[in-house]
């Protein structure tokens, strides 16, 4: 199989073929069909965040088709259509006995091996590491049984591909961690492939108003595209103030979907009483910000972090299918471009430059 391997950080990605072994017990083998380019792997690339394991093939966010399935596998068959989830579920930890599988205990999150400690990847006899639990750069690779969810074989895949990680994670924000109620307001830091799907998510639960905060005019306008009511250019005005003059006393609910810790203070000082700022970007390792507590107590305000939206897969991505399928949930408007897997590094200059609400890889 070939895939788009990064050997070391602030290199570029090279197409490399590689051994894959078969599927092991409860696993599966999966053909790509396409796959989205995350923020989250460009700092992989970048060095932002550290101890990523290398070799690696990245790539979070995909869809396809099984091809093979392992001993042991009751949930697929070859030729299942299938998001791939980079959470997989054991269904009897903790967090997954109690309804919040995102947090599973088995995962192996930054250590690119699948839940048995080790990769199906290989090159020359040595391991090649699987970002995420999956790594969708690849023509072909091999998951846990629960990091593959089966969709309805109606729905596009190079769509499909799309929720497995930027649209579960924004829209999930919204209806699964916050919570949100109609007629809340909200305001969203960044809008880019995740936040927009915070935007998106505000529009599908009747939040209003529905507040985007970018430095990027184009960004913004296609926030409002995808439902967004006001529009905040943060390189030009303060988005506490703005937000707090469009809502007076403050946003019910503030989403930081960008890495940076200078945007979570604002959207903490935005908040209004009894208000929740929902943390979706993760910023560089090591990174903190400074807190000002009085407000946080006597207005009874609420930080928390948002993982993957949430997601309770099984359940929500073929969910969040049936609401593309509805036309009620927006995808194709959040494709900017299409790739081949030898313009992988295109594809992260494009981000790293914001050219892209997404760029989808295609095989
Ligand atoms: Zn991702
Ligand atoms: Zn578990």
């Amino acid at each position: 199989m070939r895939a788009s391997v990064l050997f070391a950080p602030r290199t570029p990605l090279k197409v490399e073929e590689l051994e894959l072994e078969p599927p092991r017990t409860g696993e599966v083998r999966v053909r790509m069909v396409a796959s989205g380019v995350c923020h989250s792997c460009l700092h992989a690339a970048d060095g932002s965040w550290q101890n990523v394991p290398m070799p690696i093939v990245l790539g979070d966010e995909g869809a396809g088709v099984v091809d093979a399935v392992g001993p042991g596998v009751q949930t697929l068959k070859p030729g299942d259509h299938v998001i791939l989830s980079w959470a997989p579920t054991c269904g009897r930890c903790h967090y997954c006995v109690i309804g919040r599988p995102n947090l599973c205990e088995q995962r192996r999150p930054g250590q690119g091996v699948l839940l048995d400690g080790t990769t199906r990847l290989s090159r020359d006899g040595r391991p090649v590491y699987q970002y995420g639990h999956v790594a969708t750069y690849a023509s072909t690779t091999v998951v846990a049984e629960s990091s593959a969810i089966a969709i309805d074989p109606e729905m596009p895949l190079d769509r499909a591909a799309l929720i497995g990680c930027s649209v579960m994670t924004g829209v999930g924000a919204v209806i699964n961690t916050a919570a949100v109620s109609p007629g809340a307001s909200i305001a969203v830091f960044g809008v880019g492939g995740v936040g927009l799907n915070v935007v998106q998510g505000g529009a599908l639960v009747a939040a209003l108003p529905i507040i985007a905060v970018d430095i990027v005019r184009a960004r913004l306008e296609h926030a409002r595209a995808l439902g967004a009511t006001h529009a905040i250019d943060a390189s030009k005005d303060d988005p506490v103030t703005e937000i707090r003059r469009i809502t007076r006393r403050g946003a019910d609910f503030t989403f930081v979907a960008v890495g940076d810790a200078r945007a979570v203070g604002q959207a903490v000082d935005a908040l209004a009483p009894g208000g929740t700022c929902v943390v979706i970007g993760v910023p560089a390792t090591g990174v903190t910000t400074p807190l000002d507590v009085r407000p946080v107590v006597t207005g009874e305000r609420v930080i928390r972090g948002s993982s993957y939206g949430s997601a309770r897969t099984r359940e929500d991505l073929p969910r969040l299918v049936a609401l593309y399928r509805s036309g009620r949930l927006k995808i194709d408007e959040l494709i900017t471009r299409r790739y081949g897997l030898d313009d992988a590094n295109e594809a992260f200059r494009a981000l790293a430059a914001g050219e892209l609400s997404r760029g989808l890889i295609v095989f």
